[in-house]
């Protein structure tokens, strides 16, 4: 099949029944992520910090960032990884992200749960495996906070997928958590000490910013995590098995958490986050997650 210019196509987007060749994905994928970014309304005196794992994800995501905001005078950027201590996964994606940003000369900062909570995520969760995501998730969603405001970032940019929003909405909603569901999508600052995110791939399904990632010419980490597994990875599967029934199943399931999310933080009273009393970061706790399970 052909792309509207003529040339030989790359992609079929099935929900939008669109085909596109190499240059028109690249640009469609461009276009709606700057779409995404303008409605955090950037200023002229920005310092973002980059979450950058060295998945395909995030790598895809300094890749954009870097081409969009290289010569933009006002606006910094760095990238920011986090070593869990995963034998086998993580070492060799760090690799990964210190060759990107050194082919694309960004500074790059590393820490690892070693040093600042003394064990690596394996030593950590070795009696406990089942719980590995939440022991990982909390103690590097705290660290990438901290490190990011040390530095003097602005904003926090993550590049968490359409997937991986709505599988959050999903979650959010079989558990029952409607004050995680109505935060979900603000961007109000909750806290002096919480850096404000931003997700500009957010609207964005997972297989296109993979396919957008190769054909840069990215490299790809073949490896997955060991300790992947759980409701996600179930809900995961789930969705894009309906996404095969029924394309653009993801974006509409988007757009109702949006919707739902509008609708009961308007209905919940304003929760406060508090400043964690043991380690001073914010918290939707007295004591945070973090110092509960790490310290
Ligand atoms: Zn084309
Ligand atoms: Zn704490």
């Amino acid at each position: 099949m052909f792309c509207k210019c003529g040339k030989k196509a790359v992609y079929h987007r099935k929900y939008e029944g669109t085909y596109l060749c190499k240059e028109h994905f690249i640009k469609s994928i461009e276009r709606r992520a700057k779409h995404t970014l303008r409605k955090y309304g950037l200023g002229n005196n920005e310092r973002l910090a980059i979450a950058l794992s060295g998945g395909k994800d995030s790598s895809a995501l300094l890749f954009f960032i870097n081409k969009l905001f290289r010569n933009v005078r006002g606006i910094d950027f760095f990238a920011l990884t986090i070593d869990e201590g995963i034998a086998g996964y993580r070492d060799k994606s760090i690799l990964l992200a210190k060759r990107l940003c050194e082919r694309l000369g960004i500074r790059h900062y590393i820490f690892s749960f070693k040093e600042e909570f003394g064990l690596t995520l394996d030593e950590k969760v070795k009696d406990r495996r089942e719980y590995a995501c939440t022991y990982c998730g909390v103690a590097r969603r705290w660290l990438l906070n901290k490190k990011a405001r040390e530095l003097g970032a602005t904003r926090l940019v993550t590049a968490h997928n359409l997937d991986d929003e709505v599988q959050s909405v999903i979650m959010d909603y079989l558990r029952g958590d409607l004050s995680r569901l109505s935060r979900a999508y603000k961007y109000a600052v909750m806290h002096k000490l919480f850096v404000q995110r931003v997700k500009p791939f957010k609207e964005i399904p997972e297989r296109e910013i993979a396919l957008y990632a190769l054909l840069n010419g990215i490299e790809i980490q073949e490896e997955k995590c060991p300790y992947a597994r759980g409701m996600r990875f179930v809900v995961k599967k789930f969705l894009n098995e309906l996404e095969e029934e029924s394309s653009g199943i993801k974006f509409s399931a988007y757009r109702t958490g949006v919707k739902i999310s509008r609708v009961i933080a308007t209905h919940l009273s304003k929760k406060v986050m508090y400043s964690c009393a043991k380690c001073n970061e914010p918290s939707v706790n007295r004591i945070c997650k973090t110092c509960e399970l790490w310290r």
